[in-house]
């Protein structure tokens, strides 16, 4: 195997892979980075020769996994995009925001680079996509040689998928971003029992270390405790989300609080556009049972601590997502009104705005909101996600109250007065649990990707400790590995 990490920086950033095995080339995403403008924020594809590559491989539809698909389609139409049921019907979407977010941003900032594709170059990727169910192996032949890929449930979001390619009898298995714990819309990773040779894992939360008696109930106890407080003393909330997977999660979440009466029984909730148009692929793919049919249940399901509890209570495959518009309607979730947004200006009635995006990137809603709740003390703003240390919600995390913040796009500085939290209810593993998926899978070759230098250190002491014969690679971006 050869192995390339085409992400231009050692982070999160635009994640793409190629891979190369016998006869056959595969990417596995092209992603586009959510910091970074114009071309910079490309995986480098200059030296992928026009119509190489055979395969992409999909693992799931947040931007820094496809965000630059319609660009690499575009030198390599013969390639077959693999892809999930569900991810298939979300990808058009975040593909067509990305386009007008683009043409916007050419407007804001004289980007001229954007956008980087056209609209009918991404309904190009569309006509290529190819379903892959969970769990079923396909086989595609080239020259004589033969290659295995099957794609297992991530957790993490809707349509999200781990991917098994069985090659000369070896075995490569590649996480994708992976959550074994289940969350209210969606069943955690099922990843059956098996040894490899190669596992590319994930390495996103390596510096995120749990406080003693940690519990991710515990902590949305808390975060909605908070949130109650905050309305009833008058307050306004913001929970800044990724617009795919973790705006459907709160609403459903906070949905729940309010039944259980943790939060009062009426008050405004926003919700910004990306993400409710989302509601609607997600609550198609609910109905459509006859198209996606039920969750994949792995067999013998590698156990990871995040799973036991749903191995004590084995579920009934479970309709995915567990979400359907009936929630919003319940809520009576309103669009955000952005005539309104005026930074500095507080909302006079107490609200609760859960809108992307989770790293409050510059212009965003949450971004604009953020504005204005941020200088005033009743106000909260409560992250649940992970947040990139150079983005603005980054920056904020490092602040406390009294220190000023400036909303730089937006020419607006203040001094923080709202309550600036976050809380550890990620939609990635925890380390650990990446580790232990490692001791269990015994691979000979060990490669972090998506995650950032430090993290990667993290897990490079840990696995040289947990799997103590296998090699770790932490690898350059653009050098070619020979496995
Ligand atoms: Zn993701
Ligand atoms: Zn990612």
């Amino acid at each position: 195997m050869k192995f390339t990490d085409l992400n231009p920086k050692r982070e999160i950033g635009a994640h793409s892979l190629l891979v190369e095995l016998g006869e056959f080339r595969l990417l596995v995403d092209g992603g586009m980075s959510p910091k970074d403008m114009g071309r910079a924020a490309l995986p480098d594809y200059t030296r992928i020769r026009p119509n190489s590559i055979d395969l992409i491989l999909v693992t799931h539809c947040h931007l820094d996994h496809i965000g630059s698909l319609p660009c690499i389609h575009r030198d390599q139409p013969s390639a077959r995009v693999l892809i999930t049921p569900s991810s298939k019907e979300i990808l058009p979407v975040m593909l067509q925001n990305s386009h007008t977010v683009m043409l916007r941003q050419r407007d804001e900032h004289g980007v001229e680079d954007y956008p980087l594709f056209s609209r009918s170059e991404v309904d190009a990727v569309v006509d290529d996509l190819f379903p892959m169910h969970y769990g079923r192996a396909r086989e595609f032949l080239k020259n004589n040689d033969r290659l295995r890929i099957t794609f297992y449930p991530a957790g993490h979001v809707l349509g999200a998928a781990s991917v098994l390619i069985e090659h000369r009898g070896k075995k490569y298995f590649f996480t994708g971003d992976i959550l074994f714990r289940r969350q209210h819309t969606l069943i955690g990773a099922q990843i059956p029992s098996m040894q490899v040779d190669v596992l590319v894992m994930e390495t996103t939360r390596g510096t995120a270390e749990h406080a003693e008696g940690f519990s991710y109930e515990g902590e949305l106890e808390e975060l909605f405790s908070l949130i109650g407080t905050t309305l009833r003393s008058g307050g306004s909330c913001l929970l800044p989300v990724f617009a795919l997977g973790r705006m459907q999660e709160m609403v459903t979440l906070v949905h729940e609080a309010r039944r259980q009466h943790l939060l009062p029984k009426s008050f405004p909730i926003y919700c910004s556009g990306l993400g409710l148009a989302i509601v609607d692929v997600f609550d198609k793919i609910y109905r459509s049972s006859r198209h996606h049919g039920v969750g994949f249940c792995a067999e013998n399901p590698i156990t990871i601590a995040g799973m036991r509890q749903d191995l004590k209570n084995p579920l009934a495959p479970l309709k995915e997502p567990n979400f359907h518009r009936r929630v919003l309607q319940s809520l009576k979730v309103r669009p955000l009104p952005f005539n309104r947004l005026c930074p500095g200006r507080d909302f006079r009635e107490p609200s609760l705005f859960i809108t992307s995006s989770g790293m409050l990137v510059e212009n965003t809603p949450a971004y604009q909101v953020a504005s204005c709740l941020l200088p005033h003390g009743r106000n909260l703003v409560a992250f649940t996600g992970f947040c990139d240390e150079d983005t603005p919600g980054g920056d904020l995390l490092t602040k406390q109250r009294g220190d000023t913040f400036t909303f730089a796009s937006l020419k607006f500085s203040t001094t923080i007065g709202a309550d600036v939290r976050r809380f550890d209810v990620s939609g990635h593993a925890d380390r650990e649990d990446l580790v232990n998926l490692a001791y269990q899978m015994q691979p000979s070759t060990i490669i972090l990707s998506h995650g950032d230098l430090d993290a990667r250190d993290w897990f490079l002491s840990a696995l040289s400790k947990a799997t103590p014969a296998a090699k770790i690679y932490n690898p350059e971006p653009q050098e070619i590995y020979q496995l």
